[in-house]
């Protein structure tokens, strides 16, 4: 779910053409408290530097 690049290789493949990216944003939304969500969110962007 965090390391989503947000590509979109995995809908171009699904044959059920989930929309997948919106869908992992939907899980996070479900399922990370807002401040583990930021956590994640700041180690994602000092790692991509
Ligand atoms: S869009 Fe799909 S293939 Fe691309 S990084 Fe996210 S989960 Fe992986």
């Amino acid at each position: 779910m965090t390391k989503c690049i947000g590509c979109g290789k995995c809908e171009r493949h699904c044959p059920q053409h989930i929309e997948i990216r919106r869908e992992l944003k939907n899980a996070e939304k479900a399922l990370l408290p807002a401040p583990v969500k930021l956590i994640f969110t700041v180690a994602n962007r000092i790692a991509n530097l």
